[in-house]
């Protein structure tokens, strides 16, 4: 919705520079004496202000339609009046990147919409024709060589400039889909934590050079159904969610993955000290307060952890903290198993 409303706004403010421009321009063909140009300009001038409703309404895609289709007959226009120095026809550069996206918005929208690509190749042809006609005959009105350098000078600015800010736009558009889509395809919703598909392609890579001392610690939550039935799948979430902030504090510098419901797989760095953090870590949690709706739960975790040994296969690895972390369930829970 958000996303809508600046698309809204960025559209009313390109078409009130496009108007903007069709009026000063229309200031400069009578002052010149492009009669013609003076009279194409009314009902463009006319259909810019029409097009403001259709901003209003939503309907950007024949917003865009009707863009296209105004500039095209300028260019045309222009090109023919007061000939191919005066730079009008660049515009068809602009335009191209405008079928694309009058094909994206269609898609968007869910609206038919004709091929960017045969829109491309149509402007393509009427560029063709219309610069060669100025070319081979001339322009239509003899007008100031300065004015028809100025134009050239104005028309290169303003397509260079939203070529510059059309693809700079689509690029950083482009980098933040992949960023959300990283993003969504290797964390878990809930906690914020990486999913099981990150940190098994996580190790997968590790496997290729794996260091030494490195350490797996499969995690549980001491009976969590009980935290459920006790304080509804709410508390059992926010419970989740906690615990996730706290391991993200405790265990820096660890690949930390919710391997499923709650379990949890950390993977260490490699160094002495992943013991004592791990029981740092289950401290932490047995003596932090969990207070849901004025309600405080108590939240212990077993913790399983597993060295790498040599030619040990990553199911292998895992499986080995799994038992730890059964051991430690079976005997008492709230308790790190080597
Ligand atoms: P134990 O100490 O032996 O681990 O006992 P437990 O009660 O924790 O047993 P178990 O591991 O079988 O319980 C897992 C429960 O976790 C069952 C399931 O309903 C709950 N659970 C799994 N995913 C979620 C979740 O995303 N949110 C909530 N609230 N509960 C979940
Ligand atoms: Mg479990
Ligand atoms: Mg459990």
């Amino acid at each position: 919705m958000l996303q809508m409303q600046a698309i809204k706004k960025l559209t009313w403010f390109i078409n009130t520079a496009l108007m903007g421009f069709v009026i000063f321009m229309t200031a400069a063909y009578a002052h010149y004496g492009v009669t013609y140009m003076v009279y194409h300009s009314i009902p463009t001038i006319v259909a810019y202000v029409v097009l403001y409703w259709f901003i209003h309404k939503d309907k950007l895609d024949i917003y865009v339609w009707i863009v296209y289709i105004v500039i095209t007959l300028y260019m045309v226009a222009a090109t023919v009046c007061i000939g191919f120095n005066a730079g009008f026809h660049l515009y068809c550069a602009s335009l191209i990147p405008l079928t694309f996206y009058m094909e994206y918005l269609g898609y968007k929208l869910h609206t038919r919409t004709a091929s960017a690509m045969q829109t491309s190749i149509l402007l393509v042809v009427i560029y063709l024709a219309c610069t060669g006609y100025a070319v081979l005959k001339g322009p239509l009105y003899e007008v100031d060589a300065s004015f028809t350098f100025r134009c050239m000078i104005g028309n290169a600015v303003s397509v260079f400039c939203f070529l510059i800010g059309y693809t700079s736009l689509v690029h950083k558009l482009v980098r933040s889909s992949e960023e959300r889509l990283s993003e969504m395809a290797h964390k878990d919703q809930l906690t914020g934590l990486f999913n099981r598909h990150y940190v098994m392609n996580y190790m997968d890579e590790l496997y290729q050079h794996m260091p030494p001392d490195q350490w797996v610690a499969m995690i549980d939550i001491d009976d969590f159904k009980g935290i459920n039935d006790t304080y509804g799948h709410h508390g059992g979430d926010y419970v989740l969610t906690e615990l996730a902030r706290i391991m993200r504090e405790v265990c820096v510098d660890c690949v930390i993955s919710r391997w499923g419901g709650e379990e949890f797989l950390i993977v260490t760095d490699g160094t002495a000290r992943d013991s004592e953090m791990l029981e740092t870590l289950r401290r932490t949690v047995n003596e932090t307060s969990f207070v849901f709706e004025n309600k405080t739960i108590p939240v212990s975790i077993t913790i399983g952890i597993s060295r790498y040994e040599e030619g040990q296969s990553m199911d292998r690895w895992v499986q080995s903290a799994d038992r730890k972390l059964y051991t430690g369930k079976s005997s008492g829970k709230n308790q790190v198993v080597y």
